[in-house]
């Protein structure tokens, strides 16, 4: 008998790396990774990871954030495939 699951469905991102979050930057800043300028109005994602302490946000523009999307399926399907593998 399977006991059922209580409270929402984890999920990985917002456990491992912070909460992608779309937003319009107020100010020019540059993307945390690539250190391309990202100008004001353009759109770019904040990602917040919050720690005991305190709250980092890292910025990062628009093409940076889908190659992070990117890695993360690819990193996800092959958990998945593992999984699957073993059952
Ligand atoms: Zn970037």
């Amino acid at each position: 008998m399977t006991k059922k699951a209580k409270g929402p469905t984890p999920t990985l991102i917002s456990c491992s790396n912070g909460t992608p979050k779309i937003v319009i930057a107020k100010k020019t800043s540059p993307c945390s990774r690539c250190k391309k300028p990202i100008s004001m109005n353009e759109r770019c994602v904040d990602l917040r990871k919050l720690t005991t302490s305190f709250t980092s946000t890292r910025r990062l523009c628009i093409a940076c954030f889908l190659q992070t999307i990117e890695k993360t399926k690819a990193d996800i399907l092959k958990i998945e495939k593992e999984i699957i593998k073993g059952s």
